[in-house]
C-alpha cells in the first residue's frame, strides 16, 4: 500500500524559486573578469535565471540539448547554473586549464549548441571555434561595449546581457522527470579521454540537503560563503545549489585566487565558511605569513572545508592557531557529486584537544546518509573497519554516477552497485575514512603498501617546505621505494640529510 502523502519531483528551479521566495534579500557579490565587485541577491539571481531559461528558447535549445560554460565564479555563471538546468537543457561546465585539445574533445562529445563564455577566454573560443561543428554561437558574458575583439572574429558572438535584457523576469518552469539530466562534467580520470559525469535534478537536490546537515558542510542561513572552488570542478562542489537551499550569502571570487585578493574578500565580505583546494589556503596562509597579517582580528573566518587532495596537517593547524577556524577535511569525486565524506567530529571527540583536532582531520571524514562506503581487498570481499586494513575504496548513493555520458556501455558498478573510485583507503572502528593512496600511484615496497600521502604530508609539516610530492622508484631489493621532490619556502635553507632525518620516528 503507498502512502498518502504529497509527490513533487525534486527540481533545481524548486531550488532557485525557494531561495527568491524564503531568503531574497541575501546578496551574492562577485568579483568580476572586467574588474569591480558587483552585488546583487538571491532574488536577483532568480529573475535572472528565468531569463536565461527564455533566452534558451528563443536560441532554440530544446530540453536534454547541451551549453556550456567557460567561466569563473560569478554572478553570470551562477544564473546560468539555475537557468539552464532549470529549462530542463543540461550546463556543462568546462574547466578552462585543460588542455586546449581536452576542452575540444569534450565540448564536440556533449554536443554542446552554446557556448556561454567569460571575456578571459575569448582567445581560448577564438581558436577552438572553427574545430567545434556541433556549435551555434557563442555568448560573451558581458556588456556590449565589453564585447571581445579577436584576431580571429569569434563566429556568431552574442552578447548575454542583451540577450537577458530582452526576456521577461519570469518564467514557466518546465515540470521535469526529478530524474531529467541537469548538469555534466568532465573528468580526466586516470587513463584515455575525458569522461562525462551526468547528474540529474534528483541527485543535485539530495546532494544540497546533505550539504545543509550539520555533519554534511554544514552550511546554513548564518553563513557568508566563500566559493573557492570554480563551478567547473564539479559544480563548485554543489555549494551554490546547497546556498540557495539554506540561504547562505554567496562570494564568488572570480579569477583572482591569489593570497591578497582572498583575504580582502574574507576581510570585506564577513566571510564565515569557505571550501576549496588545499592549494588555494597555501596561497592564502603563504601571503598572511608574508605580511605578517593577524587573521583572527581582521576575519570572521570559522569554517574551511578542504578537499581535492589531501589536506596537510599543517594546513590545518595554522587555521586552527592563526585564524581560529576549524578545518573540515572533505573527500568525493566528480562521479560523486562530489560529497563522499567529511571529517565532522563525533560525540567521543567533543573534548579533543587541539592537537587531537588535527590528528582527526588527517582522515577524510565520514558519509552523509545517502552514500555508503566499502573497502575491498584485492579478492574483493569487505575488509575489516580497523583503521589499518588498506583496499580499494567503492562507494553507492543517491548522488552516485552509474555510468559515463555517451560512455561504451561497460559496466561501471559491481554487482552490489557500488563503484570503484581507484582511491586506496581504510574505515576504523568509528567510520572515518582515510585515504592512503590513488590505486595507480600506491607504492608496493617489500610486499607492502607505503602510503604517498604519508610520506608527503610529513614533508608539508616541515617549516621550510612550500610543496612535496612524493613517488614509487624501482628499486632492485624492494621492489619500488618512496622518493619526494620538495620546493622550499622563499629564503629557507633546507638540505637532503635535513630533511630525511626530519622522518625519523615518524612513520
Ligand atoms: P576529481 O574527480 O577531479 O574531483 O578527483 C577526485 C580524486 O581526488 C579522488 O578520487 C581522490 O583521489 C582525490 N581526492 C579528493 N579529495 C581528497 C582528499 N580529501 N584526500 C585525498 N585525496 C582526495
Amino acid at each position: 500500500m503507498h502512502g498518502l502523502m504529497q509527490y513533487h519531483p525534486l527540481l533545481i528551479s524548486g531550488l532557485i524559486e525557494h531561495a527568491a521566495r524564503e531568503h531574497g534579500d541575501i546578496e551574492i557579490v562577485s568579483r568580476t573578469v572586467e574588474g569591480p565587485i558587483h552585488r546583487t541577491t538571491w532574488a536577483g539571481i532568480a529573475a535572472r535565471s528565468a531569463q536565461v531559461a527564455n533566452v534558451l528558447a528563443r536560441l532554440g535549445v530544446g530540453p536534454g540539448e547541451r551549453v556550456a560554460t567557460l567561466a569563473w565564479n560569478g554572478y553570470r555563471h551562477l544564473e546560468l547554473l539555475f537557468g539552464v538546468s532549470g529549462a530542463g537543457v543540461v550546463l556543462h561546465t568546462v574547466n578552462p586549464r585543460l588542455f586546449p585539445e581536452q576542452i575540444e574533445y569534450i565540448i564536440d562529445h556533449a554536443a554542446n549548441r552554446y557556448v556561454f563564455f567569460d571575456l578571459t577566454f575569448a582567445g581560448l573560443v577564438a581558436s577552438l571555434a572553427p574545430k567545434l561543428p556541433s556549435v551555434r554561437g557563442y555568448v560573451a558574458l558581458c556588456r556590449r561595449e565589453d564585447l571581445p575583439q579577436t584576431a580571429t572574429p569569434i563566429p556568431n558572438l552574442l552578447c548575454y546581457e542583451d540577450l537577458v535584457a530582452a526576456e521577461a523576469t519570469r518564467c514557466a518552469w518546465p515540470p521535469l522527470d526529478e530524474r531529467t539530466a541537469s548538469s555534466l562534467c568532465y573528468t580526466s580520470g586516470t587513463t584515455g579521454n575525458p569522461k562525462g559525469v551526468l547528474y540529474t535534478h534528483r541527485s543535485t537536490v539530495l546532494h544540497a540537503m546533505a550539504a545543509c546537515t550539520v555533519d554534511g558542510m554544514g552550511l546554513s542561513a548564518l553563513h557568508s560563503l566563500l566559493l573557492a572552488t570554480p563551478m567547473f570542478h564539479v559544480n563548485g562542489w554543489g555549494a551554490p545549489y546547497a546556498a540557495a537551499m539554506c540561504g547562505a550569502k554567496l562570494v564568488l571570487p572570480g579569477a583572482q585566487l591569489d593570497g591578497a585578493s582572498t583575504y580582502q574578500l574574507l576581510k570585506d565580505e564577513a566571510v564565515t565558511m569557505t571550501l576549496g583546494v588545499p592549494t588555494i589556503w597555501l596561497a592564502l596562509t603563504g601571503y598572511v605569513n608574508a605580511r605578517g597579517l593577524d587573521p583572527q582580528r581582521d576575519l570572521k573566518l570559522r569554517r574551511v572545508l578542504i578537499g581535492g587532495s589531501a589536506a596537510p596537517a599543517a594546513q590545518v593547524e595554522e587555521f586552527e592557531r592563526k585564524f581560529d577556524a576549524r578545518v573540515i577535511h572533505a573527500w568525493g569525486m566528480t562521479e560523486t557529486s562530489p560529497l563522499g565524506t567529511t571529517c565532522t567530529p563525533k560525540a567521543t571527540h567533543r573534548n579533543d584537544s587541539l592537537e587531537e583536532r588535527v590528528a582527526l582531520q588527517a582522515k577524510q571524514g565520514r558519509p552523509p546518509y545517502g552514500v555508503e562506503l566499502k573497502i575491498a581487498g584485492e579478492d574483493g570481499a569487505g575488509l575489516a573497519r580497523d583503521g589499518r586494513s588498506s583496499g580499494h575504496l567503492l562507494i553507492r548513493g543517491h548522488w552516485v554516477a552509474s555510468a559515463y555520458f555517451g560512455g561504451n556501455g561497460s559496466p561501471l558498478l559491481d554487482p552490489d552497485g557500488y563503484f570503484d573510485t581507484g582511491d586506496i583507503a581504510n574505515l576504523d572502528h568509528e567510520g572515518y575514512l582515510r585515504i592512503t593512496d590513488r590505486s595507480k600511484d600506491v607504492i608496493k615496497s617489500g610486499g607492502e603498501w607505503i602510503s604517498s600521502i604519508d610520506i608527503e604530508n610529513i614533508a608539508m609539516g616541515h617549516p621550510a617546505i612550500a610543496m612535496a610530492a612524493c613517488i614509487g622508484m624501482k628499486h632492485p631489493k624492494w621492489d619500488e621505494r618512496p622518493i619526494i621532490a620538495v620546493v622550499k619556502k622563499p629564503g629557507t635553507e633546507l638540505s637532503r640529510d635535513e630533511l630525511i632525518a626530519f622522518y625519523e620516528g615518524k612513520t
